[in-house]
């Protein structure tokens, strides 16, 4: 099977939401990345910054805009969302659902704003899916971010946690929605902190997620998504990680806000051989 077109996307989160912040940093990404192909890049702004970045961008054939979360209604009394129509007009065609930093966080009864706690926003698998068949009713492609935590791995729950996202966040979507559809596994011990989780383990975990939708789709199916890995991927380990089977892409955090780290990650991901 021919190996499927990485995708490389970085996740800014809260960070270069100004104007000036964003237009420096996505100049940089569009002037290093020039020449390369053989790899699809991403980046995902703060909401504030994407009427700004669309401008830039002009419908850059390189570089794409996604947003980092969406609503699943098109309009009303939802103080703070932003629906999947707005997102498209803001020039969005890729959108990041379920992160682990939303999962489990927003609107619990008892939010825990301990730094580090998973407590204080409330993203369900029942939530994802909702959002995830909202953005593609509005021609959005959805990276649904899946992971285990720390203590899911430690009580080795972590493939069960897994294939249980992945069909909480599949429900009603049709075999011809899924050639839209990316798959993040994001391993929640592996954001932000610097471990990364070994190539191995993480093109292990990738094929999980294939077998499982291979399982609720067929095998032809499962072969045409892509799945990306994410969690301190850094250019010294992207390599590595972007070589395995199993992994079709990047989803990067802390490397996305430096142009430079960015596009070196990019550019191991466009040299894979085909
Ligand atoms: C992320 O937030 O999706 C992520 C992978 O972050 P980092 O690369 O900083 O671990």
């Amino acid at each position: 099977m021919l190996k499927r077109t990485p995708l490389i996307a970085g996740n800014w989160k809260m960070n270069k939401g100004t104007a000036a912040e964003a237009t420096a940093l996505i100049g940089e990404v569009l002037s290093k990345s020039e020449g390369i192909s053989g790899a699809e890049i991403v980046v995902c702004p703060p909401s504030t910054v994407l009427y700004t970045l669309k401008g830039i961008l002009g419908g850059s054939e390189r570089v794409a805009l996604g947003a980092q979360d969406v609503y699943w209604k098109s309009a009303g009394a939802y103080t703070g969302q932003l629906s999947p129509e707005m997102l498209a007009d803001a020039g969005v065609s890729y959108v990041l659902i379920g992160h682990s930093e939303r999962r489990g966080r927003f609107g619990v009864a008892e939010p825990d704003f301990t730094e580090g706690i998973l407590k204080h926003f409330g993203e369900t698998d029942a939530s994802v899916n909702r959002k995830a068949v909202a953005a593609l009713a509005a021609n959005l492609k959805p990276v649904i971010c899946v992971g285990e935590t720390l203590s899911e791995r430690e009580e080795g729950t972590t493939d069960g946690v897994i294939q249980a996202q992945v069909e909480g966040a599949l429900d009603g979507i049709s075999t011809t929605q899924m050639t839209h559809i990316v798959f993040a596994y994001e391993p929640v011990w592996a954001i932000g902190t610097g471990k990364t989780c070994s190539s191995d383990e993480a093109d292990r975990v990738c094929g999980v997620i294939r077998a499982a939708l291979s399982d609720l789709y067929d095998a032809e199916t499962a072969g045409t998504v892509r799945i990306l890995y994410g969690g301190s991927m850094k250019p010294d380990n992207a390599s590595e990680l972007l070589v395995q089977p199993n992994i079709d892409g990047g989803l990067i955090g802390g490397a996305s806000l430096k142009a430079g780290d960015f596009i070196a990650i990019a550019k191991a991901a466009a040299s894979l051989p085909s």
